[in-house]
């Protein structure tokens, strides 16, 4: 099929990738000239595993195509698929004007009877709002499909080529039979594409990712009863995670959740819930413990040294998950922030986020290209991404490189009594027994 696909962000560059790689013939088209340029090279602004190559032998074959020729672009779509990036305004609201703007785009080059995908996380009536768009400037035939994308960074490729299920929101035969066929090469396991009214596809993304930040913000807030009730999360993790009406996914204890998408769908959420006249309370309160987890880390160091000015804090980990190089909302940042307002000098480690970091912090924080060098001198090793390469470090190494060994470890990566019994002050995320 020729599908064109609008924004080359996280979501349009998986996307337009994986369709190409069962067969499309997909041309990609962003605004961003250096991304572009950079793409047609083979060289990803974004670090996804096993993304690269995919790009690189697509590209190779023909079968995928960068440009900012967004007319062209949507000349060439059977299918054309808006994936562009859906911020939050001040207020919280999403802020759709890069969606409208590629709607504007798409009803100016209309040429021929198309199937029109908003696959960018969209409040309820934004399709609607897209189809109104498009039709004040053609005349052509055109079919509108809500496609909400439920990829995770770190693992994008896998659940785009084997998702869970494929949410599709159309209200005529013609989108519903572009998207079955569209994403049948994806199904073959029998995996479900589930098809429903475009409202509820809407909804069905942020009720999926209000649900897992919901639960991460849950076992923050058991967490930090535990500390103070001397219980241990990870048992009562475990104690939940085995009854199969709660399952095990997202109970991490942590530093609170970011990204781009948690936070500012929460917000969206809270905000689309106000305008339709209810109360909020629920996703109001998610958003406010994870508001309150992100200082958590800052908290435990600074009452573990008291003055941080003059001291030295290792950081391991900065990207807002293990598996990407994104820093958006990650609570990377405001441990930082806080440590260098409070005097503190930051050594910090990613093995993937440096050129984020360094974009974000400039010459504030020392970057290290070898997590040991993080520690040396340091006051205290601060854990806050759960990469692989930190779950069994040399202990004894670190030991003998820290000025002082104060652990916090934003993960529960590492086990309280080992650490103590390798002379570690070690503090964990709701460890309180
Ligand atoms: P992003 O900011 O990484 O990318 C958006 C891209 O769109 C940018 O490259 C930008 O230059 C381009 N763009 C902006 N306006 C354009 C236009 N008019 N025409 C063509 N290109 C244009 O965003 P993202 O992370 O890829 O997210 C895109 C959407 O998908 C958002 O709505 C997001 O909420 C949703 N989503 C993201 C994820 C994720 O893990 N990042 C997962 C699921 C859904």
């Amino acid at each position: 099929m020729r599908v064109a696909v609008l924004g080359g962000g996280y979501v349009g560059l998986v996307t337009a990738t994986c369709l190409a790689e069962t067969g499309n013939d997909v041309v990609c088209a962003d605004l961003d000239e250096a991304k572009v340029e950079r793409l047609r090279a083979n060289a990803l602004p974004i670090y996804e595993p096993g993304l690269d190559a995919l790009v690189r032998e697509n590209q190779a074959q023909g079968r995928l195509r960068f440009t900012t020729d967004l007319a062209a672009a949507v000349e060439h779509g059977k299918v054309v698929i808006i994936a562009v990036g859906t911020p939050h305004e001040q207020g919280g609201a999403a802020d759709l004007s890069q969606v409208l703007a590629a709607a504007r785009t798409i009803g100016d080059h209309l040429n021929e009877a198309k199937v029109i995908v908003t696959k960018s996380t969209v409040p309820v009536g934004t399709s609607e709002q897209v189809r109104a768009e498009i039709r004040s400037r053609t005349d052509h035939l055109f079919f509108m499909a809500s496609n909400p994308e439920f990829l995770k960074q770190g693992g994008a490729v896998d659940d785009f080529m084997k998702p869970d299920r494929v949410v599709v929101g159309v209200d005529c035969v013609e989108a519903r039979e572009a998207m079955e066929e569209l994403y049948a090469p994806y199904l073959r396991t029998g995996n479900p594409l589930l098809v429903m009214d475009i409202a509820s596809a809407e909804l069905t993304k942020y009720a999926a990712n209000a649900m897992l930040a919901t639960r991460i913000s849950f076992m923050n807030q058991i967490a930090e009863l535990c500390e103070r009730v001397g219980a241990d999360v990870e048992l009562v993790r475990r104690g939940i995670a085995t009854d199969r009406r709660i399952g095990p996914a997202f109970l991490f204890a942590g530093p609170g959740y970011g990204g781009s998408c948690f936070p500012k769908d929460v917000k969206a959420l809270v905000s689309s819930a106000r305008v339709a006249g209810m109360d909020p309370v629920l996703f109001e309160a998610v958003e406010a413990a994870n508001e309150h987890q992100k200082t958590v880390l800052l908290r435990k160091v600074a009452s573990a040294l008291g003055r941080l000015d003059g001291l030295t804090v290792g950081v391991w980990g900065l990207a807002f998950k293990a598996g990407t190089d994104d820093m958006r909302e990650s609570p990377a940042i405001p441990l930082i922030e806080g440590l260098l307002a409070e005097g503190a000098l930051v050594v910090a480690h990613d093995p993937h986020a440096g050129a984020q970091a360094r974009q974000r912090f400039g010459s504030r924080v020392s970057l290290v290209d070898d997590p040991y060098c993080a520690v040396r001198g340091a006051h205290a090793l601060v854990v806050v991404t759960e990469w692989l390469q930190y779950r069994t470090p040399d202990f004894e190494r670190i030991h003998g490189l820290m000025a002082r060994p104060l652990v916090v470890d934003g993960r529960n990566l590492w086990d309280p009594a080992r650490m103590r019994r390798a002379g570690f002050e070690y503090q964990g995320i709701g460890r309180g027994a």
